[in-house]
């Protein structure tokens, strides 16, 4: 087996493997990958446990020296490691080694995080008591991840995790498991004492269930669909485990009458379609108002099909595969149903190239309203739709009238319009002539609404999560 499971300091196989497929050629498997058990969970959970302890006692100095090593090696390999990812991803060789490249930042980041330590020595309202308070380790956490990040999202998970004297648990997703393979290894060199990092490939159902369940761990931060967080959620509940969800999208980006046309079908063309559209922050609603409307559509649907599809590793490519045949099938679902809804759909054919995969042109709807399916649901595809609407007014209640909340955009010149936009659009994060997709990794990301549940992560806010407050009162 070519990826195996990372408990207790051993690399270990397992009795299945799974294939990991490239999507830009399906007859490349990329590796056979150690499909893991609930009984291999329960085993890196246990040398969580005796390693945590010692963990949680280390000195700053050896949790920046693990964390900068890994952070180091990411860097001085990302040509290679962005590679890999693109590979199995999908998503084009410069953003797959932008992705390790961020992955490598993550790292770097936290390691600093290690030395910045915060707390605070308080006088109490009693005369004489004084008060310290401060951060310790929730202990052993399980981290699970989703298929189009595969590795800055166990990165920016596992970086925190052990910067805050954490024993870790990854759970990373079985289509991807050539990118968390080549972390784990990286981390397995790290100097880290055996029992701190653990990884586990597996189905979510089997060791993402089992991790979740297990009662030693103590904290589950989570990445992927709603669906699964909602089960997730529901389990923690049970066993009152700390809880972190990072979900879905349905991401509006506002075009005003007063926009650049150039900066708005630039953002516009990134947020929808770069990735594949396959970001949780992707511009899938594009809400225009009527005077710019029609340049803005012809605008962009010449960009989107200008866009070059093909094999990821094809320093051409200016947009992937999909990740999966199913992921193809929902995409092309999604667009006959907005089509039957009365879109006008541009794009959105399969595609062939040189070698198998799954290839899909981008899609743009046209002539669609806020209430139909298309806008509704997250496709998590290159389909993009366009709502025409009256004013910045109709805009603002049209990208609000949604169930996910997790990034909003305007493209505008007026500085009333941005600011009223900043404070009431319902997202977590906002970008003001900027694609909604795209983010920085010292500041905090998260949204609202089913979009996401519980602390943020990255940035210093990561901490919160990752710690429990400790208050202290001494009579001296
Ligand atoms: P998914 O929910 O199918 O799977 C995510 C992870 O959960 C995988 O590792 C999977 O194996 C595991 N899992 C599945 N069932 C489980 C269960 N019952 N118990 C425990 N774990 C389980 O999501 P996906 O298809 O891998 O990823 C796409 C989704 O992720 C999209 O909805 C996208 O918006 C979301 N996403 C969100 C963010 C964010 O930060 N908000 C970032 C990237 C992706």
């Amino acid at each position: 087996m070519d990826f195996r499971n990372w408990i207790a300091g051993e690399w270990r196989g397992a009795d299945e493997a799974i294939a990991d497929i490239n999507p830009s050629n399906t007859g490349d498997i990329v590796g056979e990958a150690a499909l893991g058990t609930a009984e291999d969970v329960n085993d890196a959970v246990a040398a969580a446990k005796a390693a945590a302890p010692g963990w949680a006692n280390s000195t700053p100095q050896q949790r920046f020296d693990v964390l900068d090593f890994i952070g180091t090696e990411i860097l001085a390999r990302k040509a290679e490691l962005g590679r890999l990812l693109s590979r199995e991803e999908g998503k084009t060789l410069a953003e797959g080694i932008g992705e390790a490249a961020r992955a490598g930042q993550i790292f770097k980041f936290f390691a600093g995080e290690a030395l910045r330590q915060t707390g605070d020595r308080l006088a109490s309202v009693r005369p004489g008591v004084e008060i310290e308070v401060t951060r310790s380790p929730v202990g052993i956490v399980g981290l699970i991840t989703p298929w189009n990040f595969p590795i800055a999202i166990p990165a920016w998970k596992t970086a925190p995790a052990l910067a805050c004297g954490n024993a870790v648990i990854l759970k990373p997703s079985e289509i991807v498991p050539a990118s968390a393979h080549a972390l784990a290894e990286i981390i397995a060199r790290s100097g880290l004492p055996e029992g701190v990092f653990n990884m586990v490939i597996g189905t979510g159902p089997d060791v993402g269930a089992a991790l979740v369940a297990h009662d030693d761990v103590k904290a589950i931060s989570f990445t992927g669909s709603v669906a699964t967080g909602r089960l997730i959620a529901a389990e923690c509940g049970r066993s009152l485990k700390k809880l972190q969800l990072e979900m879905g999208g349905k991401n509006p980006f506002v075009v005003l009458d007063d926009a650049d046309l150039d900066v708005a079908v630039g953002a516009a063309l990134n947020g929808a379609f770069f990735s594949t559209g396959q970001r949780c922050t992707a511009s899938s609603r594009l809400i225009v108002t009527e005077g710019i409307h029609d340049r803005f559509v012809a605008a962009l649907a010449e960009k989107a099909s200008a866009l070059v599809v093909g094999d990821a590793l094809d320093e051409a490519t200016q947009m992937g595969p999909v990740i999966n045949e199913a992921q193809l099938n929902k995409d092309l679902d999604y667009i006959d149903i907005a089509a039957r809804e009365g879109g006008a759909v541009s794009g959105g054919q399969r595609l062939n190239r040189q070698t198998p995969g799954h290839y899909l042109s981008p899609a743009l709807v046209t002539e669609t309203t806020n209430h139909m399916r298309i806008n509704r649901e997250e496709v998590f595809g290159p389909v993009a739709s366009v709502i025409r609407v009256r004013d910045y007014e109709e805009a603002l209640s049209v990208a609000n009238d949604t169930e996910f909340g997790l990034s909003a955009g305007i493209a505008t010149t007026s500085l009333k319009h941005a600011s009223h936009f900043r404070a009431h659009a319902q997202a977590g994060m906002v970008m003001v002539n900027l694609p909604t997709a795209g983010v920085d990794y010292h500041v905090p990301f998260g949204g609202t609404k089913a979009s996401s549940f519980g602390s943020r992560e990255q940035g210093r806010y990561a901490a919160e999560f990752y710690t429990v407050v400790k208050t202290a009162y001494t009579q001296p």
